[in-house]
């Protein structure tokens, strides 16, 4: 039987902008009946059905038809639920609700929800939270419209103000977005609808452009076939006393039944159970059922889950088990990584957070080489270090304990966003040791004159007053005269009796070479350079912007000198 399922619609946004209390209060104004005052709990899930929407918009719905069932809210407790609403191709999420607080603005999490939002092509509408708190702010309708109408010049400007930032924010990011009132084209500008989860309004509104939303461009997608096997995804993986472990899924299609056989992605091999329990989840309550259509958030009782992690896949395999088993596990092994090439190591607690981190990474060119579930063990260490390159040795843990091992670099966070900001200065950083340490093994050009009237000692060492015309003299870098024959390295550099191993252009300085005597291989007067190989030639081309224009000189006349033996030197 083909039926119009509910939308499922994801609260995402940075901790504390709202997003429990938007839901809360949807609620609360629904079952306001049942229960007096409003439910403070964490909830994780709940079906608004229809008739609490039409209750919530009141008038402004009059004479609309709302043809959807209702929505799933699924808010997302920590930061990560949003990744683990994945299927295959995507997420399983119609539509996102991007909660912003107002008066704080962009967050590190609004940045990762949009970031997560756009590689989905998630749609989203913003709900710009905490209107109350804008100074001057009157609760006056129910209607914010005529609430935005009817507040004093100067807030009003505020209010606008404060629009205004979100949508150039937006515009920065790619997005076209608008006061839900002032858009015109919603398949093509993000709705904002500011509201208030304290006072309520701007409630009615969101739910109303939730639902034309739906019903514009969403109505195919939510026909689903509650005959067919149930497919869907754990959100959450859940310790239940004296029950082991039990899972939260979201079911996007078909139906689920009391014992059918359930297979759920896993790290090695797939899990195969049997439902013992079923409930829907209604926000913190569980309600027990025999049979339960999509879409709905459920909590499954079933033996052995131990080892399942929240983003899974999850089948109903009553038939095919064996071709489910497989066809599951293909698309677990699509997320995981495990090669033998260059790149890096990711872990998660969470298949949909992996799944979110590989592909950010991927967008950056960034080369992994193996992403894996749980926490960090030796193998991943020993795979991160044994990479020959150094900006490879380092692992990214999402939600994940950290460990500071002396091999490799460990970096850990809770908010995707931030993870890859903390690697990005971690990549910098090394990459500029890495240059610094090639850059001290490189020899650079240097041109220095022998003064007359200088020489300390004949051999044994040679010691003798040296005069740095260009470049930076250095200790341990051989010498060249101007007749292209190579001379012994300068042993050690004098000034004012102290041993330097450096002297910069303009200097007069004394320095020790073993190995020559003056008067046979130098005399006063000459002319000696630093010498270059051919391969040192090389990695000073590329490395271009690090000489200064004395050194690029000094070069020249270095290359002059070598290739008049040798005209091809370092062609
Ligand atoms: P979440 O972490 O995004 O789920 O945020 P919560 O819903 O837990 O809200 C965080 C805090 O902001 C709580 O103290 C709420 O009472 C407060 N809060 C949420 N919405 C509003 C609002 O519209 N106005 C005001 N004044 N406070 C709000």
């Amino acid at each position: 039987m083909k039926k119009t399922r509910s939308l499922n619609c994801v609260f995402v946004g940075h901790v504390d902008h709202g997003k429990t209390s938007i839901l809360d209060r949807i609620r609360g104004s629904s079952i306001a009946k049942h229960e007096p005052g409003l439910i403070t709990q964490a909830i994780s899930d709940y079906t608004i059905d229809f008739k609490t929407i039409e209750k919530n918009c009141g008038e402004l719905i009059k004479g609309k038809e709302i043809k959807i069932p209702g929505i799933l809210a699924i808010d997302s407790p920590g930061h990560a639920a949003f990744t683990n609403l994945r299927k295959r191709g995507g997420s399983l999420a119609d539509i996102a609700i991007l909660v912003i607080d107002i008066n704080e603005g962009f967050k590190p999490q609004t940045h990762e929800a949009i970031e997560i939002l756009k590689h989905y092509k998630t749609p989203f509408v913003v709900a710009a939270n905490k209107i109350d708190l804008i100074p001057g702010w009157h609760n006056k309708n129910k209607i914010l419209v005529y609430n935005l109408n009817a507040q004093s010049e100067s807030t009003r400007k505020l209010l606008d103000n404060k629009i205004y930032n979100l949508v150039a924010k937006f515009y920065e990011l790619g997005f076209n977005s608008e006061r839900f009132d002032r858009v015109q084209d919603y398949s093509k500008q993000v709705a904002i609808i500011p509201l208030s989860a304290k006072t309520g309004e701007g409630i009615p509104e969101l739910l109303l452009v939730l639902t034309g939303l739906a019903q514009k461009f969403l109505e195919k997608d939510l026909q689903v076939d509650v005959d067919k096997p149930g497919k869907a995804t754990v959100l959450e993986v859940k310790g239940e006393r004296g029950f082991g472990k039990v899972i939260d899924i979201i079911l996007y299609d078909g139906s689920i039944k009391e014992n059918d056989v359930i297979v759920i992605g896993g790290v090695d091999n797939a899990i195969v159970t049997k439902v013992r329990g079923l409930f829907q989840l209604e926000g913190n309550k569980l309600k027990k059922e025999k049979r339960i259509d999509a879409a709905s958030a459920i909590r499954i009782f079933a033996p052995g889950l131990e080892l399942a992690y929240a983003g899974m896949p999850v089948k109903i395999a009553n038939k095919d088990l064996e071709k489910i088993k497989k066809e599951i596990q293909a698309e677990v092994e699509e997320v995981l990584i495990h090669t033998d090439k260059a790149g890096i190591v990711i872990k998660s607690d969470k298949l949909g957070s992996l799944e979110a981190l590989v592909n950010l990474l991927k967008e950056k060119n960034i080369k992994i080489k193996k992403a894996s579930l749980g926490e960090i063990t030796k193998k991943d260490i020993t795979d991160a270090s044994s990479d020959n390159n150094e900006l490879n040795k380092v692992i990214l843990g999402f939600n994940i304990k950290n460990i500071k091992v002396p091999e490799v670099k460990i970096i850990t966070g809770e908010v995707i966003y931030t993870l890859l900001e903390e690697f990005d200065k971690w990549l910098i950083d090394a990459k500029k040791k890495i240059e610094t340490k090639q850059l001290s093994s490189i020899v650079k050009p240097f041109k220095i004159r022998i003064l007359h009237g200088y020489v300390f000692r004949q051999s044994n060492p040679a010691v003798m007053g040296v005069e740095v015309l260009l470049g930076t003299l250095k200790t341990n870098v051989a010498l060249l005269k101007k007749n292209g024959v190579v001379l012994p390295e300068i042993k050690g550099i004098q000034k004012e009796g102290k041993n330097i191993n450096q002297v910069p252009q303009g200097e007069n300085v004394a320095i020790s070479v073993q190995g020559i005597i003056v008067g046979r291989q130098i005399d006063e007067g000459d002319i000696l350079y630093s010498d270059i190989t051919e391969n040192n030639f090389r990695k000073l081309k590329e490395m271009k912007k690090l000489l200064n224009n004395d050194e690029v000189e000094c070069l020249k006349e270095i290359i002059e000198i070598k290739r008049k033996t040798n005209t091809l030197w370092g062609v």
